[in-house]
């Protein structure tokens, strides 16, 4: 479980982190790769959704894989984007984040991934949330932290900290506890 405190200032976001799907740049799984190629290299991304006909999510595509798949055994060979499509090379295993996403579980799978797809009940595709998003509402919250909490260290676990040596973690009472000392 993540703290309230640190949930609710992620929830402060209006609109939440989410980049609409009309902005986030895909390709469709029946593309060939020289189309796909053409489109990773225009938008910049190293890795970008794959769509099926119904706009859900299906994959994921990079640069890299489509690199690799032009290696053969005689150098490259760029014979094969027009012969190949997205569906025979892209990522299918990835984790999606079904709508409404809980925050818990989208800084638990961001460690790994540069970005999450989130799609709705149906799997269609509403768009992605990326560490930047993420960082972003990390950096306003560690400046604004002290702004609307009254922060202070919980006397057991300082005493102990100061026994073992090791460095002192501040606690935040939320408004729900009977004893917390908030302002806001
Ligand atoms: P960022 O955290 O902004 O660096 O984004 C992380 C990753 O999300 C990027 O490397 C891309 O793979 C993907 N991404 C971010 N914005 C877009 C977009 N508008 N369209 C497609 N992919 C995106």
């Amino acid at each position: 479980m993540i703290a309230k405190v640190v949930e609710e200032m992620f929830s402060q976001r209006k609109g939440g982190y989410l980049i609409p799907a009309e902005i986030v740049a895909n390709v469709s799984e029946t593309n060939n790769l020289n189309h796909a190629l053409l489109v990773l290299t225009k938008v910049k991304y190293a890795k970008i959704p794959v769509l099926d006909k119904e706009q859900r999510v299906t994959g994921l595509l990079s640069l890299a894989m489509i690199t690799e798949t032009m290696l053969g055994l005689n150098g490259i060979d760029p014979s094969r984007l027009n012969r190949m499509t997205v569906k025979e090379i892209m990522q299918t295993d990835f984790p999606k984040i079904q709508a409404p996403y809980d925050i818990e579980e989208i800084l638990h799978l961001l460690v790994d991934q540069p970005f999450l797809a989130v799609v709705d009940q149906a799997g269609v595709f509403l768009g992605i949330i990326t560490r930047r998003e993420i960082m972003k509402e990390v950096n306003y919250f560690a400046h604004d932290l002290e702004k609307q909490y009254l922060i202070e260290p919980k006397a057991g676990y300082l005493e102990e900290t100061k026994n073992t040596g090791t460095k002192v973690n501040l606690v935040v009472p939320t408004r729900r506890s009977s004893s917390a000392k908030v302002r806001r």
